[in-house]
């Protein structure tokens, strides 16, 4: 049976950031993905926002990951000639009852170490951006976008560089945690098994799941899931924007913002709606709740503009109502197993935090 360091079980961009950072630190890596290509799950089917940080709350991994995470995350697509932009995002208070909430907003950014904040008034904001409509305003300028393929290949290049190994159609489907390490079970053309020193559980949607069928794990360690799929429409032809417009957020996502690619296309959404397993269908009737949303700060939006276009589906670790989880980064601390670290309810901002998650994961994972 083939001996290894370290396992890291799914190539989405936190699986390839942890990948990254470990071969970095001189472990020998072999990250299993159970689809055929990088990137396929969770990783592909966002926003692609690198957020500032301002929605979380203080002291969470979220909020320090995220604002960690994203200057970290500029730097290295800087360096790595990974397609971004800088391009500001406006929070919008489209009615003056959400003045409040935009102001409580504000306060946990600042809080959270987001300083470049800026409260502005609704003729500010229209200043900016004229097709507008809103009553006040935050603009915070350190909101960008990614090229979220081009970060996940990227990442890629540098673990192999660094000795890590790739290997495609390779799902793991059990793990045996033993006093000398694991013996991981790997399925599909070619069924093999592997001994590992230490195992990386970032299967994303899949991680709970998972994490059941690691024998030597107590079952009680691992959190229910609950899956809140996020619908996209995207508009045809140019929007009349340049920056990220978001409205005030509800209680299980951000709300329907307009976010654009690098290419100066606009999207809308995600909108959240509960499911019980994986299905990436967009429901085109759901464009009606969209219009209504979009509208209330773009009164322009033409008729019958919105188009499906894709979904993505958030690992959540709250359910409907719920006050939102934090993510959960589970090693030997928490759970009593040696050399496993376990990634739960990795959902937004994980794009942004993928580089801060790695060094955390490097940490538990006893390599500083
Ligand atoms: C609608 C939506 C919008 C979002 N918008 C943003 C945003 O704008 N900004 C931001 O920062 N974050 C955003 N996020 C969050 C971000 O996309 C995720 O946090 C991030 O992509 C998670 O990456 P991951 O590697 O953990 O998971 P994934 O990308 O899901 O990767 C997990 C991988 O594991 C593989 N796998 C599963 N089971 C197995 C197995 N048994 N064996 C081997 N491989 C396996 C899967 O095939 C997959 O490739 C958003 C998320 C959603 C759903």
């Amino acid at each position: 049976m083939d001996q290894i360091d370290c396992v890291v079980i799914g190539a989405g961009v936190v699986g390839l950031a942890v990948a990254r950072a470990l071969a970095a630190r001189g472990r020998e890596v072999i990250v299993l993905e159970a689809a055929d290509a990088i990137g396929t799950s969770t990783s592909s089917r966002n926003s692609e926002v690198i957020h500032a940080g301002l929605y979380y709350p203080r002291g969470s991994l979220k909020a320090t990951l995220c604002v960690r995470g994203r200057e970290m995350l500029y730097e290295y697509c800087a360096s790595h000639n990974v397609a971004h932009s800088r391009c500001g995002k406006l929070l919008v208070a489209t009615a003056a009852n959400q003045i409040p909430q935009l102001e409580s907003i504000l306060a946990r950014g600042k809080e959270n170490g987001v300083f470049d904040l800026t409260r502005i008034s609704g003729a500010e904001a229209l200043a900016l951006e004229p097709a507008l409509e809103c009553v006040a305003a935050v603009y915070s300028p350190q909101t960008g976008i990614v090229d979220s393929h081009q970060l996940m290949l990227a990442l890629q290049g540098d673990a192999e560089r660094d000795g890590a190994v790739v290997a495609l159609k390779s799902p793991v489907e059990a793990i045996d945690a033993t006093a000398n390490g694991f013996v991981v079970k790997v399925g599909g053309d070619a069924p093999t098994e592997l001994r590992a020193a230490c195992v990386i559980n970032s299967a994303g949607l899949a991680a709970n799941k998972l994490a059941r069928r690691i024998r030597g794990l107590d079952p009680r360690h691992v959190p229910p899931l609950y899956l809140a799929r996020g619908n996209y429409f995207s508009v045809s032809g140019r929007v009349p924007f340049s920056r990220l417009i978001y409205p005030m957020p509800n209680e299980a996502g951000l709300g329907v913002h307009l976010t654009l690619d690098l290419g100066g296309q606009a999207r809308f959404g995600p909108d959240v709606e509960w499911i019980d397993s994986i299905n990436y269908d967009v429901d085109p009737h759901r464009a009606d709740a969209f219009y209504s949303q979009i509208r209330s700060y773009w009164p322009a939006l033409p008729d019958d503009a919105l188009l499906p276009a894709y979904a993505g589906i958030r690992p959540k670790l709250s359910g409907p109502g719920e006050p939102a989880a934090d993510f959960l980064i589970q090693g030997a601390a928490a759970h009593g197993v040696r050399g496993l670290v376990n990634l739960f309810g990795i959902e937004s901002p994980g794009l942004t935090a993928s580089l801060a998650i790695a060094q955390r994961v490097c940490e538990m994972a006893g390599t500083a």
